[in-house]
């Protein structure tokens, strides 16, 4: 199934929408353009020059004038980006009805999102603007078809299971990560039989208090789809880890910034208000390390390096952090996944 999210921004002119910015995205290329006008400014009744001006300065900021491609390709880009696509996703119903007369006869199916459970888009800092706005926090086609896109990865079925390798290896070794299953030595991950693998997410689905059907089912992906810690859920290695031996602990952020130290900080109150130990800050001596890592990281130099960390991260998304348990009361070092926004 092919898919494009799309996004005008533009005018209501004699009843009719005039795109100014239009944005399409496959999620992983994105069409972007600003639209000369369709005729001149002169031309517009006073009612229709009103909402113009009105647009202009509260909504999506983008001037009448402006522009570089002509109005008269539009049609044209939008035909030859949607051809062999099976479904269009757009927001509202006049966006939704300005692409399905465009669309009329073809192929391609056009949504309205707003139909399918996405609630009107608001104003997002989720994503970066362009620079077609005259300020800095207004309605983008840009951001907008990035939301949408966005929307359609969590509730459909396209995935980042599905990019890669198939969703069954990515859930096995998901399973394996975090203790549902046992890691099998042999690389060939065929050779794992398929009732240990359907045990492994009845183990997860019983954890989770999902149906356990031993079957992974969207419910199941969704959920290994959420953010988490990188440590196994089988709590029971906690309790005999090794801890700390002394009470008072130091902990350093490496280049933390404010949010990052006062985040920290009161993390750490936190845990100190339930339990026998205090944490305090300290620049040089630490027995807690935090600090930001890449995919592939190290240890840092005054805490537990030299020598590479043998937990790689993943990228945005999954696993945020994870952590060493105390040992010998050393300094134990807390890795964030410096992908994440
Ligand atoms: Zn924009
Ligand atoms: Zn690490």
């Amino acid at each position: 199934m092919k898919i494009l999210t799309l996004d005008p921004q533009g005018f209501m002119v004699n009843n009719e929408f005039i795109v100014k910015e239009l944005a399409i995205s496959n999620g992983t290329q994105i069409y972007h353009s600003i639209f000369k006008p369709k005729t001149d400014f002169s031309m517009l009744s006073m009612k229709d020059k009103r909402t113009v001006e009105y647009l202009e300065n509260n909504h999506h900021g983008i001037k009448y004038n402006d522009g570089f491609v002509d109005y008269k390709e539009l049609d044209d880009i939008i035909e030859k980006i949607s051809i062999d696509i099976d479904i269009v996703y757009v927001s509202g119903h006049q966006k939704y009805d300005f692409l399905s007369r465009l669309l009329e006869g073809k192929h391609t199916k056009v949504v309205n999102v707003e139909n399918q459970g996405l609630s009107q888009l608001k104003l997002n800092r989720d994503y970066p603007q362009c620079m077609a706005h005259k300020d800095n926090f207004q309605m983008c086609s840009l951001v907008n078809c990035k939301r949408i896109w966005k929307w359609n990865v969590d509730v459909n079925d396209v995935d980042y299971f599905a990019k890669e390798d198939s969703i069954d290896l990515k859930a096995k070794s998901y399973l394996e990560n975090y203790g549902y299953l046992k890691k099998s030595n042999n690389s060939d991950q065929e050779i794992t039989e398929y009732s240990v693998y359907s045990d492994g997410i009845t183990k997860f689905q019983e954890f989770f208090n999902l149906k356990p059907t031993g079957h992974l089912n969207n419910e199941t992906l969704n959920l290994m789809k959420q953010r988490r810690c990188g440590v196994t859920d089988f709590a029971q290695n906690f309790v005999i880890m090794d801890k700390w031996l002394k009470k008072k602990l130091v902990w350093k952020f490496v280049r933390g910034n404010m949010d990052d130290e006062l985040m920290t900080t009161s993390e750490f109150n936190v845990w100190q208000k339930n339990s026998d130990l205090s944490f305090h800050k300290n620049e040089t001596h630490n027995d807690i390390l935090i600090k930001y890592s890449s995919i592939n990281h190290t240890f840092h130099k005054s805490c537990g390096g030299p020598g590479k960390c043998t937990f790689n991260f993943d990228g945005p998304g999954i696993v945020l952090a994870h952590a060493y348990f105390p040992q010998d009361d050393t300094c134990r070092e807390i890795h964030l996944d410096s992908s994440e926004k």
